[in-house]
């Protein structure tokens, strides 16, 4: 009978050689396929890693592993992923959660007041991880979550009721199509942006994602254009648009946005110091208009 220390190393091994991860990455890796396994959290692994594994968990971490071996995300493979401080329940429904989107998520928290009502719209929602973020963090404001994807809106929902947002309303949405009559102060977006043709769409834990959370038409920005169409005429004056984007995407973005007739247009970059995330304001005459 193995030790949780050595399954341990040996699943890390594996992993390593397969995925070609870096021996600490494939030792986490590991760590998280086993607590998953044996239904606990890290913390308490480390401090029983010379007990035996049982035959239940044994046959689990076994099973987990295959899947990680062949490539599925580990999100997926667990089912949840943190965001924002937030754990969000992540299904193949619906795009992982990413690190560098909670840069989306505090850049429209500054533009949304903290004690005020405010109407906020999230443009294909996924798991939900961007609109709850926002609901939960500015309970004051009333927060519209739509996905064209039934899937992908029952997974939003149940993170939606697990964490208790009470401030947010989903609905199934081809982007703005059923929304004729809603006006906003705030859209936020993480839409589909990478290139069709994009070999990366391949390999990776992207392969196992939806196609149609991520790639946009030739060049990406397919969807973006339509979303920095339609806005503003669901924008109250004054309002913003954001959205997350690709890293060689930030010229464009600004771009569109002008031609839109979008105004205070920046582009933030990541914590990988990429252009990620464009946004402008709607509506107000620009200074020195006449
Ligand atoms: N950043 C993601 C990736 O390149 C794409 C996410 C998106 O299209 N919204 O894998």
């Amino acid at each position: 009978m193995a030790t949780l220390a050595e399954v341990l190393v040996q699943g890390g091994q594996k992993l390593g050689q397969v995925q070609v991860l870096d021996p600490r990455e494939a030792r986490l890796e590991a760590q998280i396929l086993l607590c998953h396994a044996l239904g606990v959290a890290r913390s308490w692994l480390i401090s029983h890693d010379r007990d035996v594994l049982d035959e239940v968990a044994k046959t689990k971490y076994s099973d987990f592993l295959v899947r990680r071996l062949a490539g599925e995300p580990i999100a997926y493979i667990v089912g949840k992923r943190e965001f924002f401080g937030l754990e969000f329940k992540t299904t193949p429904a619906v795009l992982i959660p990413r690190p560098e989107t909670e840069l989306l998520v505090e850049l429209a928290l500054a533009r949304i007041p903290e004690y005020q009502s405010c109407s906020v719209l999230d443009l294909g929602t996924g798991s939900g991880a961007i609109a709850i973020s926002i609901a939960k963090n500015r309970p004051q404001a009333e927060v519209t979550a739509v996905d064209q994807s039934l899937d992908a809106l029952a997974v939003a929902r149940e993170n939606a009721e697990r964490l208790e947002v009470p401030n947010l309303r989903l609905l199934q949405s081809n982007w703005f199509s059923s929304l004729e009559a809603g006006m906003f102060d705030l859209i936020v977006s993480n839409p589909p942006y990478v290139e069709a043709a994009d070999p990366h769409l391949q390999q990776g834990d992207v392969r196992f994602e939806p196609l149609s959370a991520l790639a946009s038409g030739a060049d990406g920005l397919d969807d973006i254009r339509h979303i920095a169409a339609l806005a503003p005429a669901h924008l109250e004056p004054g309002g913003w648009l954001l959205f997350e984007h690709g890293w060689n995407q930030g010229e464009s973005c600004r771009e569109i946005l002008r031609q839109n007739g979008f105004q205070e247009v920046e582009i933030f970059r990541d914590l990988a110091q990429l252009e990620r995330v464009s946004l402008g304001s709607w509506g107000l005459e620009p200074c020195g208009t006449p």
